[in-house]
């Protein structure tokens, strides 16, 4: 059963974000809290997260924006969302201020970046497609298991159905990057299980992937611990010591990470995999600072406001 708290926003709708990746452009959330319910989710241990399966949904956001970025006020060249959240969560009110807000953004010449784990309504896809050169998607997809997907992000869309959406989006002419976040040591970083994974990218048209490695913190070991059998759990935690802290860039409080050592060896598997089959992989720096460089573009890429050069979103 899923809640949906309907609620004004106290403060402005575009925001900045404190992760590294995510600070070049302004970022929206729709919601506080996400239907999708992922149990590796950060959001679950944060002081406003409302609970599984309710969502605090701000429905004054379209006019908000409107008056934020009426005539005369700066435009962005492009809006993130969603940092906390989702647009495409398994509830009508969401979908519909989602398309609304879309529709607005696009409308005003805005580009749009957003990762999602759930289905694009029809509708949608077609405003998508028919602004292909303002969209930058990413689709997040950690495994093609179905058991391990129900198990880890019981409300999210099917990892089929995220496959045939990234075909949707990509033949529609939206750039479209794949995001393998997290990783789950154990249960989804086998060679055989990549190279399955990796065909699938490839019969998808994919051309550049993102990944990252879980990591924990109290909050999500909380929740990891309350709704996935032992039989998964037990081989994951076991892979995490508690030696192994971090900051994440940008961030503030420290992580539980995997140990470096791990984390090179499943990103050389990945690279291999990925290299095969011609798909460029990005690693998320922000989690990795010790290994990785750069961004992973989670935020996509473009023009540069003084320039005012267009630069292409992805390099697809
Ligand atoms: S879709 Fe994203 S924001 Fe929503 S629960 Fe899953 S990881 Fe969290």
């Amino acid at each position: 059963m899923v809640t949906v708290i309907r609620a004004k926003r106290r403060s402005k709708v575009l925001t900045s974000s404190g992760i590294a990746c995510l600070s070049v452009l302004p970022t929206i959330n729709l919601t506080a809290g996400c239907l999708h319910d992922c149990n590796y989710c950060y959001i679950r241990g944060y002081r406003n997260y409302p609970g599984e399966s309710r969502i605090i949904l701000y429905e004054d956001t379209l006019e908000r924006l409107q008056y934020e970025l009426r005539p005369g006020q700066p435009k962005p060249r492009a809006v993130y969302f969603s940092p906390s959240s989702d647009l495409f969560q398994p509830a009508r009110e969401v979908l519909e201020l989602s398309h609304s807000v879309l529709a607005f953004l696009l409308g005003q010449g805005i580009g749009v970046a957003f990762l999602t784990k759930g289905n694009i309504p029809t509708e949608t896809l077609h405003l998508l497609s028919a602004h292909a050169g303002l969209v930058q998607a990413q689709v997040g997809l950690i495994t093609l298991d179905e058991k391990i997907s129900q198990a880890f992000e019981p409300h999210a869309a099917t990892p089929e159905a995220r496959l045939s959406q990234i075909e949707a989006l990509i033949s529609g002419g939206v750039r479209t990057a794949v995001r393998m976040d997290p990783i789950l040591p154990a249960l989804t970083d086998d060679r055989q299980a990549l190279d399955e994974y990796f065909a699938a990218l490839e019969k998808s048209s994919v051309t550049r992937l993102a990944a990252g490695v879980l990591f924990l913190r109290p909050g999500i070991l909380y929740y990891l611990k309350k709704n996935v059998s032992d039989e998964m759990l037990a081989p994951l935690l076991a892979a995490y010591r508690e030696e192994d802290q971090a900051v994440m860039r940008g961030a503030v409080y420290p992580i539980q990470n995997l140990s470096e050592e791990r984390r090179r060896e499943i990103f050389a598997r990945l690279h291999d995999a990925a290299e095969g089959v011609g798909i460029r992989l990005d690693i998320c720096a922000c989690k990795n600072s010790d290994i990785a460089s750069g961004s992973c573009n989670i935020a996509g890429t473009w023009p540069s406001p003084r320039s005012g050069v267009a630069q292409p979103l992805l390099d697809q």
